[in-house]
């Protein structure tokens, strides 16, 4: 009885090593994921945007809504691309949902990247990991600091 404990404990502490040794370091560290690692939250190592916040337990479903998403995930993908490359990903998307899913069209006051990241937010919504579907978001409303009417009056 001891034995088979024991043998579990080692199988689940191997694992996770096993992958290590043969890993991308660029990729995400949560099993099986072939996604971009770009957060280090504290404790886990570096995980991708789907990984880094969600419960361990978690993470075996979202890598398969991964896979199972590798479409969105290169249709992001484009759209950086295509971004970066001043070509016209805002036309490139909107084919792209055009019969599939318009409220997934990029807005025309939606940019790049915010666009990009509503796409990645959007599947979490779709593998049930976001309660939310993402709304568009407009670029951040630039504010008067107010630093003109406080400054002193220079003395002579
Ligand atoms: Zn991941």
């Amino acid at each position: 009885m001891s034995e088979g404990f024991r043998r579990t404990a080692y199988k689940r502490r191997d694992e996770p090593q096993e992958a290590a040794a043969d890993k991308d370091p660029t990729r995400c560290g949560a099993y099986g994921c072939k996604c971009r690692a770009t957060i280090n939250n504290a404790g886990t190592g570096w995980l991708c945007f789907a990984h880094a916040f969600a419960p361990a337990d978690r993470w075996q479903h979202i890598t398969q809504g991964l896979h199972g998403h590798d479409w969105l995930l290169m249709l992001v993908q484009d759209v950086r691309k295509m971004d970066a490359a001043n070509q016209d990903w805002r036309g490139f998307a909107a084919k792209f949902w055009e019969e599939a899913d318009t409220f997934c069209q990029p807005q025309a006051f939606e940019n790049a990247q915010p666009y990009a990241d509503r796409m990645l937010l959007e599947l979490l919504h779709r593998i049930g990991e976001r309660k939310q579907r993402p709304e568009p978001r407009g670029p951040a409303p630039v504010k008067p600091s107010g630093r003109f009417a406080q400054r002193q009056p220079v003395e002579a």
